[in-house]
């Protein structure tokens, strides 16, 4: 007899990419978890001063989605380094904002709350990479570096598909307009990514850019995906940094690994 008091969870938002078919890879929403407040409910990282309880438990319900798989996260500081993960990377948390890897079973995990998640694959070398692109790490050309690391174990640009997560849009990303013209200044052809906003202000298309850095770096245009709506248009199913006010927020992790 079926207990009035059954709980059913929720279940775990996860997009995903048909450009990354062949790995085990998820752009996680921030439903399904037990976290509350600015935290609720899906935030799974632990040094943002949500309750430690309640994230361990979102990290059991996410390993109970994706059973075997080690995890790899950076401490994230809006560079461009990025690190190589191999078997036996641990608990460790370097800084950096990207990770590539040729290792099975390790899932490469990048945190987010309005800036850009890249996720990368080259199925045939198995390379697979993952990126943390703000505003400040897309000039510092985290896409190009993500792409030279994933060479550098074998992958070849023209063979890697790359999917871009939610961020926020261009809809959303209100600028100064000294940053819009830094954009202009520091990477060629940043300026069809922006258009005016009010005096003084111009919106950014921060995915875009990214793409276009993709493209630079050697993929090609129809091997990038974007995956998923503006996170501050869509907060309700993603954490916003701007939708929350620039306030304390819980943070979705994109992750990828590749499958035996
Ligand atoms: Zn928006």
């Amino acid at each position: 007899m079926a207990s009035f008091h059954q709980f059913t969870a929720a279940a775990l938002d996860a997009a995903t990419s048909p450009h990354l078919a062949g790995t085990v890879h998820g752009f996680m929403g921030r439903a399904g978890g037990v976290s509350r407040g600015a935290y609720a409910t899906f935030n799974l990282a632990r040094w943002i001063g949500d309750d430690a309880e309640a994230v361990a438990e979102n990290w059991r319900r996410w390993r109970a989605n994706y059973p075997g798989l080690a995890t790899a996260n950076v401490a994230q500081v809006h560079g461009a380094t990025i690190h190589r993960v191999g078997r036996g990377w641990g608990d460790i948390r370097p800084e950096g904002d990207g990770m590539v890897s040729a290792q099975s079973g390790v899932a490469l995990g990048v945190f987010t709350a309005d800036c850009a998640p890249i996720l990368l694959a080259d199925r045939t070398r198995r390379v697979i990479g993952a990126l943390h692109a703000g505003w400040r790490g897309t000039i510092a050309g985290i896409a190009g570096a993500g792409v030279r690391a994933m060479v550098e174990l074998g992958a070849r640009p023209e063979a890697i598909r790359a999917a871009i997560g939610p961020a926020i849009g261009q809809c959303c990303f209100e600028v100064d307009l000294e940053l819009a013209e830094r954009f202009e200044r520091e990477i060629a052809g940043a300026a069809v990514f922006a258009r005016p906003g009010r005096p003084g202000k111009a919106y950014l298309d921060l995915r875009g850019i990214n793409r276009m850095l993709l493209e630079r770096a050697g993929l090609n245009p129809d091997a990038i995906d974007e995956v998923g709506p503006c996170t501050r248009c869509s907060n309700d199913r993603y954490f916003s940094r701007r939708a929350a006010g620039g306030a304390v927020t819980g943070l979705q992790m994109s992750f990828i690994a590749l499958s035996d």
